[in-house]
């Protein structure tokens, strides 16, 4: 589950609601969360320093969880290599450009009036030739379409991840909620979307959040944790609600990327001569892999409505740039 703790401010939302009368959530009393050893009232002085809510209950959803991305990988691999796919690991594309279909062996081509395709690939294993080439480097694909003059629509941000070990957090971690929870549920704080994910096998906690201001756009090769933001950002917090947390230390941390569509936070997947592009995974990416898979595919194929694993159908150019028809994600965690 994803427990959502909340003031009574957002307990009061019509979003809450519906997802209480679509039988997809359920209330949590202020009582059991002080019983997992929350302080549900912030002393009043950190109340005010740090701008803190209240949390007077929560909402926990029933159909979401935790998943291990590399355990996905490794199945889709091992099915892909028995259907005869080929992959070829630490091999770096170098930046994509448009060739012209047919060579005047001129110098400086192509030209405007040539028709122009996306053939060969250089990498830095040597030269691949495709029919269609898939770009799904998520926020890499910028760097990797710019000097083709194709717009990914995407920027980056690094965000962080902080794995924390000590006894609490093992305690915390014993706390379900409901008969098929093995663990704790993912836990949304009520102050500043500040994430923490149980890690079962290790009885630690990551600890994690969107932050914005000051968080520059930027694509870094290998982006660094900041073990000070952990400290002065977002210990301070989670002190406040869990106070026991002080006795816990940070055990390993890392960062990545959120490759970020910054206007309605979901995938652009388009197709451009024969390059497609899926990107934009705004923080979802591995939640929603199979569906953007399945748009990848039909426009591959030519179909114009996608079905998705539920067998609902979309178009698949809603995910597109010129048909889009998506509404904005709020769900970014
Ligand atoms: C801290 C953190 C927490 C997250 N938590 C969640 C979560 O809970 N749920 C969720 O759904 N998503 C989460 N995400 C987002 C998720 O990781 C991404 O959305 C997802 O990985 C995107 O998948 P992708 O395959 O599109 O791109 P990626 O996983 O980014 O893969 C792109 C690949 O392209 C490769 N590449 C780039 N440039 C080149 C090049 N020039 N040549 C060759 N290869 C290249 C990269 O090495 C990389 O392997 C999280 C992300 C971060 C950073």
């Amino acid at each position: 589950g994803y427990l959502f703790l909340m003031d009574n401010k957002r307990l009061d939302q019509d979003v809450v609601k519906t997802f209480i009368s679509e039988g997809r959530a359920e209330i949590v009393q202020e009582s059991s969360i002080s019983e997992m050893g929350y302080i549900t009232k912030p002393k009043k002085d950190e109340k005010e320093l740090l701008n803190l809510s209240d949390i007077d209950g929560a909402l926990l959803g029933y159909n979401c969880g935790i998943i291990e991305p590399d355990r996905i990988c490794a199945y889709y691999e091992s099915e892909l290599r028995k259907m005869g796919v080929s992959f070829f690991y630490n091999t770096e594309v170098k930046n994509l450009r448009f060739e012209p279909q047919t060579r005047l062996n001129y110098p400086g081509e192509p030209f405007l009036w040539q028709k122009m395709e996306m053939r060969n690939l250089e990498t830095s294993n040597g030269t691949f030739r495709a029919e269609t080439t898939i770009v799904c480097a998520d926020m890499w694909t910028n760097v990797l379409l710019n000097s083709a003059g194709i717009d990914s629509h995407v920027r980056g941000k690094k965000r962080q991840v902080f794995r924390i070990t000590g006894e609490p957090a093992s305690r915390l971690m014993s706390h379900t909620m409901r008969p098929e929870q093995t663990v704790m549920p993912f836990t949304i704080f009520p102050s500043y979307g500040i994430v923490m994910r149980p890690e079962p096998g290790s009885s630690s906690v990551w600890i994690s959040v969107a932050d914005d201001y000051n968080r520059p756009f930027e694509e870094e090769d290998d982006p660094k944790p900041e073990p000070e933001f952990y400290e002065n950002s977002l210990f301070p917090v989670i002190r406040s609600y869990l106070p026991q947390f002080s006795s816990c230390r940070v055990s390993s941390m890392w960062a990545g990327h959120y490759s970020y569509n910054t206007i309605d936070r979901t995938h652009y997947v388009f197709k451009e001569g024969n390059l497609i592009v899926a990107t934009g995974s705004s923080g979802s990416g591995i939640m929603k892999a199979d569906a953007i898979g399945r748009v990848v595919s039909s426009l591959y194929s030519g179909r114009k409505k996608t079905t998705l694993y539920d067998g609902s159908s979309i178009q698949t150019g809603d995910l597109g740039v010129e048909e889009r028809h998506v509404s904005t994600e709020h769900m970014v965690i």
